[in-house]
């Protein structure tokens, strides 16, 4: 990474921290990168940008990706607009401000990478995977949500955790059961599912 990007990436990661905006965790980041050089990835569909800090980094570990990615909330989209510009990626990354549970994309992905709200991640994966290109891949992170996944449910005082903790369990479920993908959960970050279609 050439020095002022560096510069420009640890910005957007103290603007995310101070304004707590969950963005990817490095490990995680480091995982994408290298999953996306190693399959030679040509084009993401991404599902939850935040303020655009995966999708950027997406973009610069390879020059020509493509990435279309969506997000509802209408400050994040705004900022991540401007990070955007600030990489000159304008052209490579296309910001859709929407909920994506409403948005119908034509186009096919290579992958499709989901990091939205957890307790719909299967109905991202259900409405998605018709984007996705034969032996393509669809990779979901958070599989731990910060490590609650391996608590016990009941050692889990918020009832809305407890009730995102029972989606993510269910979608394993739905992973594991589903006999169109090989899924492999990864011990990176905050857990990272991948999907591969058979
Ligand atoms: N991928 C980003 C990164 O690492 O830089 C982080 C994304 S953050 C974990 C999840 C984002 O998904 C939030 O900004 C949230 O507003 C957005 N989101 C949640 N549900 C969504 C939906 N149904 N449609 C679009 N965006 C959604």
């Amino acid at each position: 990474m050439v020095e002022n990007n560096f510069y420009q990436i640890n910005e957007i990661r103290k603007y995310a921290n101070a304004n707590k905006i969950p963005i990817m965790q490095n490990e995680g980041i480091d995982f994408l990168t290298t999953f996306i050089i190693k399959h030679q990835i040509k084009n993401v569909l991404e599902i939850g940008t935040a303020i655009g800090y995966s999708a950027i980094m997406m973009a610069l570990c390879s020059p020509n990706l493509k990435i279309t990615t969506i997000e509802r909330d209408e400050q994040r989209y705004l900022e991540a607009v401007k990070n955007i510009k600030k990489f000159n990626l304008e052209k490579r990354i296309t910001l859709i401000f929407n909920d994506a549970l409403n948005v119908k994309i034509d186009e096919k992905f290579d992958l499709v990478f989901i990091d939205a709200a957890k307790a719909q991640n299967i109905r991202f994966f259900e409405l998605f995977e018709r984007n996705l290109l034969d032996n393509g891949y669809i990779i979901t992170d958070n599989m731990y949500f910060h490590g609650l996944v391996h608590k016990n449910i009941k050692e889990i005082s918020s009832r809305s955790l407890r009730g995102i903790v029972r989606k993510i369990n269910d979608y394993i479920v739905f992973l594991k059961n589903n006999d169109k993908y090989t899924t492999t959960i990864y011990d990176i970050g905050d857990g990272i599912a991948v999907s591969e279609k058979k």
